[in-house]
Order: structure tokens, then sequence, then C-alpha cells
């Protein structure tokens, strides 16, 4: 028996990334998907195909996260086309990374909407079909930069700290209702992005892990799966960090 079999998850920012990790294995262990993009059109059509090769139902939506009306009418057409909803990944992120000094508003605000406000956003609209249906895990992409905090990342540190205090609360909110609120911290994880870097930097970052390496995309979708699933059942309110012991 697969994990997931027939739950019906939404995962925001899928296209790329981490996100798109998370689907490929929830879909791999049998849950119908539904996920959204913004910028990456091409990529996000593609995914749909990709998940449908495991024999599930997906569905991709073009949305804005930090949206709070496109957000509610997102899980509305969920629930019109899945039936309900079981899982809520709120994985959406982006980094305008600069010193306080040199940072604008408008950097301020866009990290803080797109990955605190968009996980308000979201998790409120999801509520409902949970509450329902008395059953329902949400995960939210938290950041070990949101527990220790870093210097070039405060705005970044800000959104990923108050998504922690916002899990917690949710899950004290939500968990005599049969609904889990957790949260992952990753911290170094190689993707594309680090692809592109010097490899000197990233040979850097691996020095400083006593694991010796950066962590994969599948070491997030992993840990993801398992806060989705049953296997989290008594798992409630918690944050966990995939940095191969980098923050203990
Ligand atoms: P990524 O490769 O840059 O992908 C970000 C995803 O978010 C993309 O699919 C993007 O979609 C989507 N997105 C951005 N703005 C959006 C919006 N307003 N509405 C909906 N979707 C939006 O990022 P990643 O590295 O996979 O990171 C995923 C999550 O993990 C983030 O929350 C990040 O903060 C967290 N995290 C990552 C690392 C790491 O090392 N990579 C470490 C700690 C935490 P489009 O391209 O379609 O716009």
């Amino acid at each position: 028996m697969k994990l997931l079999e027939g739950k019906i998850a939404l995962i925001t920012g899928a296209s790329r990334g981490i996100g798109h990790g998370i689907a490929l294995k929830f879909a791999e262990q049998g849950a119908n998907i539904a996920f959204t993009y913004l910028a990456s059109v091409e990529k996000g059509e593609a995914l749909v195909k990709e998940l449908e090769a495991f024999g599930i139902k997906a569905k991709g939506y073009r949305s804005d996260a930090s949206d709070f009306k496109a957000a509610e009418e997102l899980v509305n057409s969920v629930v019109a086309d899945f039936g309900t909803l079981d899982i809520l990944i709120n994985n959406a992120g982006i980094t305008r990374d600069t010193l306080l000094m040199r940072m604008t508003e408008q950097q301020w605000d866009e990290v803080i909407n797109i990955n605190l406000k968009s996980v308000f956003n979201l998790t409120k609209a999801a509520q409902k079909p949970m509450l329902k249906q008395r059953k329902g895990a949400i995960v939210n992409l938290s950041s070990i930069i949101g527990i220790k905090g870093n210097g070039g990342q405060s705005n970044y540190a800000a959104s990923k700290a108050g998504i922690i205090g916002f899990t917690k609360s949710i899950a004290l909110e939500l968990g005599s209702r049969n609904i889990r609120s957790n949260a992952i911290a990753p911290g170094f994880i190689e993707t594309e992005m680090t692809d592109a870097l010097d490899p000197k930097i990233v040979e850097g970052w691996r020095a400083t892990i006593p694991m010796k390496r950066g962590g994969t995309i599948e070491d997030v979708a992993n840990t993801a799966l398992f806060l989705a699933s049953d296997m989290s059942a008594f798992v409630n309110g918690q944050v966990i960090n995939v940095c191969g012991g980098m923050l203990t």
C-alpha cells in the first residue's frame, strides 16, 4: 500500500525545485496532485503529464499564493475538481537578499507577502474542507535561516521565523479536529539554483555541514512525505530540520 494512496494534496510552487520534487514523490506514493505555479508557465503545464504518468489525477493552477482572494478561489477550485483536500504543502517562496541598509520597502514586502502571508492565505482557505472532514495535514516550508537568522537575509529570516510561529499556533488551534500542522526547516539544499554557482563556493558550504554534503530535493521531499502521511499521525506543531546536522 502506498503511503498517500487516494489522498488529495495541494502543493504551492511546484513548477521548480523542492515543490516539484514533493509533487513527484507524492504522486509516486499514490496521491492526486493539485499544484500551483506563477511565472514558470511552461514548466507548470509540463508537470501535469509527468505526474499523470504515475496513474494519478493531476491539475496545475496558475495562482499567486500571496493574493488572499486568489488563494480562496484556488482552494474552492481544488475542492470542486478533486472532491476535498487532505494535504496542504505551503512551499512557494522567494528570496530578495540584501543588507538592511540597502533593503527597500518593496523587497521587504515581497518576501513577507510571498513567503509568510501566502501561508496564512492558503491555510485559512484549506481549513474549511479539512474541518468538514475532520482530517488534514499541513506542511509549511520554513528554513534554518528562520531559526538562526542570517546577515543579508533579514526579510527572508523574518518570513521563515513567522512561518514557525504560525505553524505552532495552528497546530494548537486545529489539533482537536485531527488537523496537523508541521514545518520543515531545510538547510543548504542543492538545486538548479546552486548548480549555477561557483563550485568553490558550494564546496565551502558543504565543508560547514557535519555530513559534508548539501541536502537533496529528495531529502526534503521524503520529510514532507512523512509529515503528510499517517506515518506521522501523532506529530503536530513540530519543526523538522533537514540540514545534515548544520543546526543542532
Ligand atoms: P525555487 O526553486 O526558487 O522555487 C520556488 C517555487 O515557488 C517556484 O515553483 C515558483 O513558481 C513558486 N513561487 C514563487 N512565487 C510564487 C507565488 N507568488 N505564488 C505561487 N508560487 C510562487 O525554490 P526552492 O529552492 O525549491 O524552495 C522551495 C521552498 O523551500 C521555499 O519556501 C524556500 O524558501 C524553502 N527553502 C529552500 C532552501 C534551499 O536551499 N533551496 C532552503 C531552505 C528553505 P514560478 O517559478 O512558477 O513562479
